[in-house]
């Protein structure tokens, strides 16, 4: 009797892990393809004659296109937290580089980690990369594509870009290695952001429209991933999601790029869901819909709980016909503050658009698509309701803490070489004024242009140009803040000290809490020989930020220049409590040692370092001093000629 028991026990445990088994099995795979910077008006299924785009257009006859979609934010990182998060930026918080996103929001690929998915992402920029500028954004992915800590390569190939093929590839080779299901894969297509630059054949085919050239060749890119899912026989029981993370401005209302209006230039973006069994296939939804509503959509089709908070809703009520009501799109830009210009906030609803600007701005879409007769006047009903909206929308999130988070000089290089500005004019989150007392970005839209031309210039190793730009900054503007400091930069890279000092000195005037400028104008005064004034810069910058290594050493070899033996100490001791094994540090304590006669000190500086550093002649040559200052003839001359013997080599 008992061992029957014990059998049916085993018969209904087995049936009950078989039926468990078969409905894992049975969970089709997500996959989630963002592409960068495409407008959704640029698409060849969207009505753009000018384009092939024949793997988005073959998904949208397997799927469902949304005609009107909208992402809440015109700038990467903050874009994809939206789509990963399905909230809104002051909701998530990622409102700039670096941020990190908070433990307490859950992501697309914990909730889907959870329901035992395998997960992973691969990226087409170090503009995502988790390990410096989207910390938080690899949670729940099993693995996470960041580019190399040290690349190999000085191309920005590989070193911030990869090529949309790569990508793929890369993601092709995890499948491969990773064959069980269920899958959640997001493949980042960063291809159509400028520079454009699309290889052959789209560089020919395209070469009067290389923005297009570039989305034509991330649709190839596409192609190949959809070609092997469909050769894996995964294809047909996936949920596949393509969408764009923001448009571009392509010079409408002046914006070359994308980042600082929320103009439909650059949040009308492409959407495409294809259901397992290609549900609703070819189906058009016109109805305005928001990239927040992406995930409550995908958890909706896999039966998976919604977490306690989203910001947008799920999309199935509109494939069958269930809905066809327009949702309202909210839009949030803090980028200007980057450039110490005004945040701004928008609605999209009810066939208007209203944008909350310094100046503020309100459209009629029906009459005005083109969103280019502001027709605000403040006393205005549809103005007073989309104001009292934003009111509501600000009073329910979390107090906004516009810090950017910290990063290094290299992640400031990467940013700069993407075009984006590595590090904020508005200074600290802390000093931020009213947003309405900063200036309006429709009047300061020529100078980020012109910007943005100089970085991607520098980027691309082209001075001249760089410098054009810069010089036509400073024509609109005399006292840019950020264009001084690139001009001091530019010459201090091109050896011509004086000018970057001229011209940082300018920078600081015009913003005295600039550290990097302050350090900067102290390099560059050092180099011309001015030793007094590049003291009183560097000790201004390291009383603004104190760690800075950097300065801390040189400011030590300018007041050995300067015969302050005693100043100069202080310095190299304050650097090797910041990087106590720097031999740069060590020796300019020694030097400031032997400066006030210490010699027995410099000795016990020394004797070690000339064990550790056996080939450094500037070691020898100081012990060499010291042993002669404590009357050690012997030894001094004999470290003397091991230096000599080192300096032959
Ligand atoms: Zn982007």
């Amino acid at each position: 009797m008992k061992a029957v028991r014990i059998l049916i026990i085993c018969l209904l445990s087995a049936t009950a892990s078989l039926a468990a088994a078969q409905k894992k099995a049975s969970q089709p795979d997500v996959f989630l393809i963002t592409i960068d910077t495409l407008r959704a008006d640029h698409v060849h299924c969207y009505g753009y004659e000018h384009i092939q785009t024949p793997a988005l257009d073959s998904l949208a006859k397997d799927g469902i296109r949304f005609v009107q979609a909208f992402t809440p934010s015109p700038i990467t990182n903050t874009s994809h937290t939206t789509i990963l998060t399905g909230l809104l930026p002051s909701r998530h918080g990622v409102t700039d580089f670096a941020v990190p996103l908070a433990a307490t929001h859950p992501t697309w690929a914990e909730l889907l980690k959870k329901k035992g998915y395998h997960t992973a992402a691969f990226i087409g920029a170090v503009i995502l990369d988790s390990k410096t500028l989207a910390p938080g954004l690899d949670r729940g992915f099993d693995f996470y594509d960041n580019f190399p800590e040290h690349p190999q390569t000085k191309s920005r190939w590989g070193r911030v870009e990869r090529r949309g093929m790569d990508v793929v590839q890369h993601a092709e080779r995890w499948l491969n290695a990773h064959p069980t299901g269920p899958h959640f894969v997001w493949v980042h297509l960063y291809d159509p952001h400028d520079p454009y630059e699309p290889p052959p054949p789209y560089s020919q085919t395209y070469k009067d429209h290389l923005y297009d050239g570039e989305i034509a060749y991330a649709d190839s890119a596409l192609a190949n991933f959809v070609a092997y899912l469909k050769k894996q026989s995964w294809y047909e029981n996936a949920v596949v999601i393509v969408v764009g993370d923001h448009g571009e401005g392509l010079g409408e209302h002046h914006e070359d790029t994308h980042g600082i209006f929320l103009y439909d230039s650059t949040t009308h973006v492409p959407l495409i869901v294809k259901r397992p069994g290609r549900g609703n296939a070819g189906k058009m939804v016109n109805a305005q819909v928001r990239t927040t509503d992406i995930l409550p959509t995908v958890l909706d089709l896999l039966h998976v709980p919604l977490p306690e908070r989203l910001d947008g809703e799920s999309l199935k009520p509109y494939f069958g016909g269930m809905e066809d009501a327009s949702r309202t799109a909210f839009g949030e830009t803090d980028y200007p503050l980057r450039f110490g210009w005004a945040p701004l906030r928008s609605v999209r609803a009810e066939g208007f658009k209203f944008i909350d600007a310094p100046r503020p701005e309100l459209y009629d879409l029906h009459t005005d698509p083109g969103e280019l007769k502001n027709t605000y006047a403040p006393w205005g009903t549809t103005v007073q309701k989309f104001r009292a909206m934003l009111a509501e929308l600000r009073a329910k999130m979390p107090p906004s803490q516009p810090s950017a988070g910290a990063v290094s000089q290299g992640t400031i290089d990467e940013l700069e070489a993407l075009g984006y500005l590595g590090r904020a004019d508005a200074g600290s989150s802390s000093n931020v004024p009213e947003p309405s007392l900063l200036p309006d970005p429709k009047d300061e839209i020529e100078e980020q242009n012109l910007l943005h031309t100089a970085m991607m210039a520098s980027e691309d190793d082209r001075p001249a140009d760089a410098r054009g730009a810069l010089e036509k900054v400073l024509q609109l503007d005399p006292k840019s803040p950020t264009a001084l400091r690139q001009l001091g930069e530019l010459e201090l890279h091109a050896g011509d000290y004086s000018k970057a000092a001229e011209h940082l000195k300018r920078a600081r005037e015009v913003r005295p809490e600039d550290a990097t400028a302050a350090f900067e104008e102290g390099q560059a005064l050092d180099k011309i020989g001015d030793l007094a004034d590049a003291r009183d810069a560097l000790e201004a910058s390291l009383k603004l930020t104190p760690g800075q290594f950097p300065a801390r050493l040189l400011l030590g070899q300018v007041y050995l220049g300067l015969k302050d033996a005693r100043a100069a100490e202080d310095q190299f001791e304050a650097a090797l409590l910041l990087q106590p094994n720097s031999v740069e540090a060590q020796l300019g304590m020694a030097k400031a040692e032997i400066a006030q006669g210490s010699f027995a000190d410099a000795v016990r500086q020394l004797e070690p370092l000339s064990r550790t550093q056996p080939d450094n002649a500037g070691v020898f040559e100081l012990l060499a001093q010291a042993y002669r200052g404590m009357g050690k003839t012997e030894e001094a001359e004999r470290v003397e000629s091991r230096a000599k013997n080192l300096k032959r080599r």
